[in-house]
């Protein structure tokens, strides 16, 4: 089979991959894309759509480890692992709290806040692009019935409020008179009044439509099975619908990451972050805005015709499964807050592997070793929000542009 000349190789068509291939397509790049699947299958189809630079915080925070713990044994929490040898987990474990410390969250916040913004900025404007987003900016609630889960929203806000994201203390009463489909007595929360949401799977068709109206070309059902490097230089790729080879690759393969970078001896310590998303009919109290459940950590969407209600975190290894236990436990805390019927119907049900790299920070940049080489993976529990941001990043890096972000947090070199 003849080989494949191409100027930039991106490897995997999800929000990461997508965003990417549509700024650079757009600023001239000849730029060609595969998917093992379709275009956005992967974390990016069923998420719960927030684009809210209010939640930067990687998941490592101080002050994690005692809750954490205490989560981790339960299978019912919000955040949960399935105890087990593997040395992968035993690996990221041992990252992950040594990333609890005070001075690498704040300069993690700034990154993630940064790049947050700038993808809010662009995502609006794909909204007015592309109506099919259903982009809407009405701001998000983080609602609690409990002292420490009203402090935790307080502390968020107190967190990203100096980098520019703006939120206001709300007390119950406040939460009953601005979203009467919450069930009360609720003690309090927050309301960050620019967090944005939209459909995920339509912004990544319309990220798809974009790198084709540039010219870029799209090619799904292609799955990166090998890499070929030569010297420092990856030298070509091999795949099920042939081999190419590329002047530049971009790997942006979420979950899918650690196996693929081992093809390349590379270290990339990422585990899948399952979490669940089901869409159910428009409740008689459709709630109007999204809403954090902070104690539950459960997110509620409200979508036009539905609702979708998203939670839960388990550690894993590649393992798409549903867990109907961890699914009714989304339910129940969804129900402690929102007038649900008694036969709840679930009209889809979906998993999805967050990417989540040991200190909760993506790895964006070229590799130190491989010197045509650019890592895009590890979004962890904000792909959709930071995606477009990455997108203008990682242009920037290959047009060898002064990064507008502090790339050393992003350190793809790092592990
Ligand atoms: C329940 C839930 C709710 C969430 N809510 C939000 C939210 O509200 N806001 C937010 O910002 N984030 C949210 N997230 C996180 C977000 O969905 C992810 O961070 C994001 O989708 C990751 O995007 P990605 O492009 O890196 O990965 P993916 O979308 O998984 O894309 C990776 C792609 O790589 C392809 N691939 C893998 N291996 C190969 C190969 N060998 N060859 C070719 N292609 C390959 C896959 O097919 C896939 O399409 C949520 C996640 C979950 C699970």
């Amino acid at each position: 089979m003849q080989k494949k000349d191409v100027e930039i190789l991106i490897v995997g068509a999800g929000i990461i991959g997508t965003a990417i291939g549509a700024e650079l397509s757009r600023r001239g790049a000849k730029v060609c894309i595969i998917d093992r699947g379709t275009v956005g299958r992967g974390c990016s189809y069923g998420n719960a759509g927030w684009m809210t630079p209010c939640f930067a915080m990687p998941l490592p925070m101080p002050g994690m480890l005692l809750k954490s713990m205490k989560w981790l044994l339960d299978p019912e929490g919000p955040l949960y692992i399935k105890p087990s040898l593997s040395v992968n987990l035993a690996h990221w474990m041992w990252a992950f709290m040594k990333a609890m410390n005070e001075t690498q969250a704040r300069k993690a916040v700034e990154a993630l806040v940064v790049l947050s913004q700038k993808s809010l900025t662009e995502y609006e404007k794909l909204g007015q692009k592309y109506p099919a987003l259903n982009f809407e900016q009405k701001g998000l609630m983080m609602v609690s019935r409990t002292q420490p889960g009203v402090d935790a929203a307080v502390a968020e806000l107190n967190y990203v409020k100096n980098l520019g994201v703006p939120g206001k203390v709300l007390n119950g009463d406040d939460i009953a008179a601005m979203e009467p489909a919450l069930k009360g007595p609720l003690l309090g929360g927050v309301y960050f009044s620019n967090e944005a949401m939209a459909e995920p799977f339509q912004v990544v068709q319309a990220l798809a439509n974009e790198i084709r109206a540039y010219g870029g070309e799209i090619i799904e059902n292609c799955e990166l099975q090998d890499i070929v490097i030569s010297g420092n230089k990856v030298e070509s790729v091999l795949t099920s619908q042939g081999e190419f080879k590329p002047q530049q690759l971009v790997m942006a393969t979420g979950s899918w990451s650690k196996d693929l970078a081992r093809l390349m001896r590379l270290r990339v310590p990422i585990l899948g972050g399952k979490g669940y998303a089901m869409i159910v009919p428009p409740l008689e109290k459709q709630p109007q805005y999204p809403i954090m459940l902070v104690e539950k950590k459960i997110a509620i969407t409200p979508r036009q015709g539905s609702l979708r209600i998203a939670g839960t975190l388990e550690l894993v290894d590649q393992d798409f499964t549903i867990t109907q236990r961890r699914v009714e436990s989304i339910k129940k805390g969804a129900r402690e807050f929102l007038h649900l019927p008694q036969d709840l119907e679930i009209q889809e049900l979906w998993a999805g592997l967050r990417p989540c790299t040991p200190d909760g920070v993506p790895l964006v940049g070229y590799h130190k070793n491989i010197s045509n080489l650019m890592l895009a993976v590890g979004h962890q529990m904000l792909g959709l929000q930071s995606g477009a941001g990455t997108g203008l990043l990682v242009a920037d890096l290959i047009e060898g542009k002064t990064p507008f972000v502090d790339l050393k947090v992003l350190d793809a070199n790092r592990f």
